[in-house]
């Protein structure tokens, strides 16, 4: 069949741009650019600022801060190609990009650290074009619980008063909520306390492989009554637990500890480069399957794709950048989808999400 509208709902190329002075309009080293996106049929990326909580540091810059210079850098690739890309602020935005074949760009951020427990700097991101917000990272905050099981001090167990208010505050800046990294208890409390359908922009299935990332049956229920969506990652450490279990074994060796680069992100790229050398492939069938757990626990309208590019270092096998997205359309019809299926989990799913977020409220 012909590549339908594809949406990937969450990569983490930004940092590309800003640490290693990449333009993403031309070749980039990492797993998206233009070109790659072009040649995959990408029709819709949510370009995500991912803040490392050391930035939570003054003296490192503040977390606010770094944000800021990582949507700078989704705000000057939109402006150096306007031929090619439209930046998503309204559904008219959204018409236009989708009328003219543009690459639909969405402004992300992953963990609310940067709103430094702020509803004005959650407006101020709301205004300056953020669409889609992780709730939280890794990274405990006074607000939310991550899934990272290891509690602080003074974290709540799910999402606090602030919490919520902050997640309805969101429905009505149009801010689409992405619960993927909440911990179980805030994951249920933001659906509660949302008044739209809210993403797991970048979960698979933990009935497949039991990582704290991963979201059960439950979960996966809950985010169909809810009318929301889950995109499936690429990372075959979230699909497969014998791949988690060799991934962790491959990066405890003096091979990859030696790996150096000249920042963090640079670091990423080599390290992605020696790990997608070193691992062993995994097949793009056990992708398939939790596209197929999900479709069969929550229904068919509740998939979608979040690959998490440029934030992995190592991809399932026939999907190592953004040129390869098409890739996944011969066997899902191959496990029986239809075509209005595959159509709806590639990107009419989460199309259908983001549309009503950027509703008035
Ligand atoms: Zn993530």
């Amino acid at each position: 069949m012909e590549t339908p509208f594809l949406f990937d709902a969450h990569v983490d190329t930004l940092q590309l741009s800003l640490d290693m002075g990449v333009n993403l309009a031309q070749t980039s080293p990492g797993q998206l650019d233009l070109p790659r996106a072009r040649a995959g049929g990408l029709g819709a990326v949510v370009m995500t600022a991912w803040v490392h909580p050391r930035y939570c540091k003054p003296e490192n810059g503040g977390a606010f801060q770094r944000a800021e210079l990582l949507l700078d850098e989704l705000d000057g690739l939109a402006q150096r190609a306007p031929e090619q890309t439209k930046l998503i602020r309204t559904q008219a935005d959204w018409n236009e990009a989708r009328a003219q074949g543009k690459l639909a760009l969405l402004a992300g951020m992953e963990g609310g650290h940067p709103l430094e427990a702020s509803e004005a700097k959650l407006e101020h991101f709301a205004e300056r074009g953020l669409r889609v917000l992780t709730l939280v990272w890794n990274n405990h905050l006074p607000w939310i619980r991550s899934c990272e099981p290891d509690a602080g001090p003074d974290v709540p167990a799910g999402l606090s008063a602030f919490g919520r208010h902050l997640v309805r505050r969101m429905n009505e800046l149009g801010v689409l909520v992405d619960v993927s990294h909440s911990g179980t208890r805030s994951f249920y409390d933001a659906l509660e306390a949302s008044t739209k359908p809210v993403i797991a922009s970048h979960s698979a299935c933990f009935a497949l492989n039991p990582h704290r990332r991963n979201l059960d049956d439950d979960q996966l229920r809950a985010i169909a009554g809810n009318g929301g969506v889950v995109g499936v990652p690429f990372l075959p450490s979230f699909l497969d637990s014998d791949a988690q279990a060799t991934s962790a074994r491959l990066r405890d060796t003096d091979d990859y500890r030696g790996l150096a680069a000249s920042n963090g992100t640079e670091l990423e790229v080599v390290r992605t480069a020696h790990m997608q050398a070193v691992m062993p492939p995994l097949s793009i069938q056990r992708l398939i399957d939790h596209i197929q757990h999900i479709a069969e626990v929550a229904g068919v309208e509740h998939v979608g794709l979040g690959s998490d590019y440029d934030g992995i270092t190592t991809t399932v096998e026939g999907l190592p950048d953004a040129s390869s997205y098409p890739a996944l359309i011969g066997p899902m019809g191959e496990r029986g989808f239809s075509r209005e299926d595959i159509a709806a989990i590639c990107g009419g799913n989460m199309e259908r999400a983001l549309l009503a977020s950027l509703e008035a409220s």
